[in-house]
């Protein structure tokens, strides 16, 4: 089978590991629990920083996020493996500007996760991953972001969404809690 993955936020933790990185570069000690409970994508508002400022400290921080130690979720890199050796073909689509698409990719393998170069597909805008996805023609995909799956709804790919704060309102698609229980979600599905 073909299964697609999103990285940020569904492979990888990196909100939080940003998170973290703010906290250094803005010599504050916010708590996690504080982290826990920002409810939307954007993690400055805590910080006191405006949307615009966010933006800023977003694209400032941008490489010590993406190439750092964020780390994957419990259980993620074993799932992919275990896909992997079992034959199934993994892609992964990330939104991730194009000028960091290649260290990116280096930067998964890495982590443990299986890549295929030819399978690694960055540089889109979320509305365009669309596209890519019906052109491999994935049995699976997961995503954090509800807008993405949303553009998927009609394919007949199976899509789970990883489970995230700020998602909790969308009903209507399968939820990836743990990657732990990965195996066991496509086998029941
Ligand atoms: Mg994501």
């Amino acid at each position: 089978m073909r299964f697609g993955f999103d990285i940020d936020d569904t492979l990888i933790n990196l909100r939080e590991h940003a998170f973290h990185v703010y906290n250094k570069k803005l010599n504050t000690n916010l708590d996690l629990t504080v982290f826990n409970n920002i409810n939307r994508v954007e993690i400055h508002e805590p910080f006191g920083l405006s949307d615009e400022e966010g933006n800023e400290m977003w694209k400032n921080t941008l490489e010590e996020i993406y190439f750092t130690d964020c780390p994957p979720f419990p259980g993620a890199v074993k799932a992919i493996q275990k896909l992997h050796n079992d034959g199934h073909d993994i892609y992964y689509i990330t939104a991730r500007p194009k000028e960091h698409g290649e260290a990116t990719r280096d930067w998964v393998k890495n982590q443990g996760f299986p890549v295929e170069n030819d399978q690694f597909f960055y540089g889109m805008k979320d509305d365009e991953k669309v596209h890519i996805i019906q052109d491999l023609k994935l049995d699976y995909y997961v995503d954090d972001k509800p807008a993405i799956l949303d553009t998927l709804k009609n394919e007949k790919t199976k899509l789970l969404m990883k489970d995230q704060p700020y998602n909790q309102h969308v009903k209507g698609f399968t939820r990836m809690i743990d990657w732990n229980d990965f195996q066991s979600i496509i086998t029941q599905e």
